[in-house]
Parts: C-alpha cells; structure tokens; sequence
C-alpha cells in the first residue's frame, strides 16, 4: 500500500483527538474481525485510552476464549446500549468489511453518525464509507494490517501479549492456518515475530481448528457423502444443506466452517461453493483456486462479495430455488473455470 507511513500518522491524530472511540466489526464476526478489533483495542488501551466494541451479531462460541472479548457488544441482543453507545462517540474505526451491510442493524446508525469514521480491511473495493480509508488487499488479513499499523503508531514493535495473540489469531483464520487463502512473506515475518514473542501457537490452534463436537463431525460426514455434487466439466463441486439437515445434526453456528475448503481439495475442482438454508434465505460461501474470482461470481449470481479466493452472499428463496438459480448461472463463468483449471494443470 503506497505511503503506509502516511496513514499510520493520521490513524494516530484521529486516535488521539478522539474522546470516546468505537470499534465495529462485520456480522457473523469470525477470528480475523475479531482479532483486529481487539489488538487495536489494546494499543489504544495502551494509550491510555479506552475503545468500545460492537458486533453486529453475538460471537461464535470458539472466539469466546480470548480477552477483552466481554466487553464486545452483541448488537442484535442489545439493541439500545449499542445505540447509546454509538451515539455517544466521537472516532467509529470499522474493521474488517467493506461495505455498510456488513454492519447488520447497526448499518444506519453508524451512516447517521456524525463521527470521525476510519475503515481498516483488506477486501477489495472498498465502499467510500469513512473519512479515513486504510484498505490494503495485500495482506493476508484485517489483524495482520492492524500488526502493521501499530507497530508504525508505537514507532517500534509493540509486544503486549493479548496484541500478539489476537493478530495470530487473524492471520490463521484467515488464512485456514495457511492452508489458502492469501499471504506472503510478511504475513510469514509477521508470524516469526509473533512466535518469538512467545504466542501459543498450540494452544491458539485448538481453540479455532479443533474445538468441534461429535455432531459437527457427522454433519460434515453426512454432508460429503449424501449432500455433494460435484461438475468435472465445470470444475465445480458444491454442497448443499437443508434447514431439516442441520437440525438432524443439531447444527451450532460455526459447524459448517471449513466445509467448502474441503471441496477444492479434489483434483481439477477450482471452485466450491457450499449452500445453507436458513428462513427464508440461503446463505452461502464460495471458495476458489487460483484466478477463478469467487468474488466476481458472488457479486453477479448471489448479490454478494468478498475476496477472489473465498466470497459469500445471500440469496431469498429455498435451497432448491438457490442452487438451480447456481446451476443456471455457472456454464456462463465456463472460460474462467476452464483457464484456472488449466493453471492448476501447469
Ligand atoms: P465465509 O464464506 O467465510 O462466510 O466468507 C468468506 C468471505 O466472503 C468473507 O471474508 C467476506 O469477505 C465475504 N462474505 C461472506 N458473506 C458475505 C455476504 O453476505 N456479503 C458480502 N459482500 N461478502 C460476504
Ligand atoms: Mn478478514
């Protein structure tokens, strides 16, 4: 990102000339947003400052673990001190989404918001939502973004323990504990420094990778072996689950995490898509190899967004409409499909 140091200075006016500072993440918050939101709560902290925290929606179970997350307002369940709060601030920094629905039922309250608006993310296209804009796609996650921008605020490494843990838990969710998604050498000089410091890395792993329940492991049985359809031709494979599905297997949120991940570790398959009813609507998540844009896709067929290699969307209607209007639409992206697939070949 051009003139880093450009926005590290003014992230660190607007911090400091600010008397009541939130946080807001994006809903369904998962380990990157969350990660972010608290390592750059700690600096401030740090500063001698305080930062609330908003979440558009409760956080998932595994995230529950790590410090400061009580002082995370759920939103959806607690309406009005989330509106008193985001009325009563003067700085809102949003982290890790880059459009306002992200926000759920807090979107129009913080649009309304005469605040100072800072927007620190890593996906692409980022809506003109805030005054100061920090969007690098570059990184790997939102937290490792946040490791950068502290550190050019602090003036030097800045090694608080629950700000080291909370960036390693970013990068590793976001990059499925470097598995896919998206990073480079500094996400890895990052990583090194953060295992230098001492972050707990076995520890942190079983609390977001291996934190599942019995049921979770049949869901994700039964969802491979009677629930998947797979396209060679179109080197797509897909998963789909009703809302009986999900209640056969008593379904916690979280469950189905890693379930399209899974898809695109079969020869030729570039992109996979996973398809969960809920009321009303469908929700889904499209991941993908190489040049295939998930987020291309999503955009076009789902209304939905994201990065190129892992996107999401909703849809209205039954899984059924949902996936006929998928298998309508994916022979049109045959070319994109093709030309990575050839790549993975090479
Ligand atoms: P996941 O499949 O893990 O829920 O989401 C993958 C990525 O897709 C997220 O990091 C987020 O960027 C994006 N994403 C997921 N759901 C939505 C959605 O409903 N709308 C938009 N615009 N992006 C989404
Ligand atoms: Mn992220």
């Amino acid at each position: 990102m051009p003139e880093f140091g450009k926005y590290t200075k003014e992230l660190k006016k607007l911090i400091a000339e600010a008397d009541h500072i939130l946080l807001i993440c994006h809903i369904n918050p998962d380990g990157d947003a969350v990660g972010a939101m608290l390592a750059l709560r700690r600096w401030i902290i740090h500063q001698g400052k305080n930062a609330a925290m908003i979440s558009p929606n409760a956080l998932q179970q595994f995230l529950l673990w790590m410090n400061g997350v009580d002082s995370i307002v759920d939103f959806h369940h607690n309406i009005e001190a989330g509106t008193r709060l985001i009325s009563e601030v003067d700085l809102i920094i949003m982290v890790d989404f880059n459009s306002s629905s992200r926000m759920g039922k807090a979107e129009q309250l913080v649009l309304d918001s005469k605040a100072k608006k800072v927007m620190i993310d890593h996906h692409p296209d980022p809506s003109q939502l805030a005054d100061l804009i920090i969007s690098d796609v570059s990184r790997s996650s939102t937290s490792e973004l946040v490791y950068f921008l502290v550190n050019g605020m602090e003036g030097e490494e800045f090694n608080d323990s629950e700000f080291i843990t909370a960036v390693y838990v970013g990068i590793i969710t976001d990059t499925g504990n470097f598995e896919h998604g998206y990073y480079t050498g500094d996400t890895m000089r990052t990583v090194g420094h953060l295992l230098d410091k001492g972050v707990d890395k076995e520890k942190i792993f079983n609390h977001i990778f291996s934190n599942f329940s019995p049921d979770r492991i049949r869901l994700k049985g039964f969802a491979l072996h009677s629930r998947m359809v797979v396209h060679p031709d179109l080197h797509t494979a897909y998963i789909w689950l009703t809302k009986e599905d999900l209640e056969r297997f008593r379904h916690v949120k979280g469950d189905t995490e890693g379930f399209a991940n899974v898809l695109l570790t079969m020869k030729g398959i570039v992109l996979s898509v996973l398809f969960i009813e809920r009321t009303g609507f469908v929700k889904m998540s499209l991941r993908s190899k190489g040049s295939f844009n998930a987020n291309v896709l999503s955009r076009k067929c789902f209304n939905g967004g994201g990065h190129r290699n892992a996107a999401g969307g909703e849809m209205k209607g039954t899984i059924h409409d949902v996936v006929s209007h998928f298998e309508t639409t994916l022979p049109t992206f045959r070319k994109e499909l093709d030309e990575a697939a050839a790549e993975m070949n090479r």
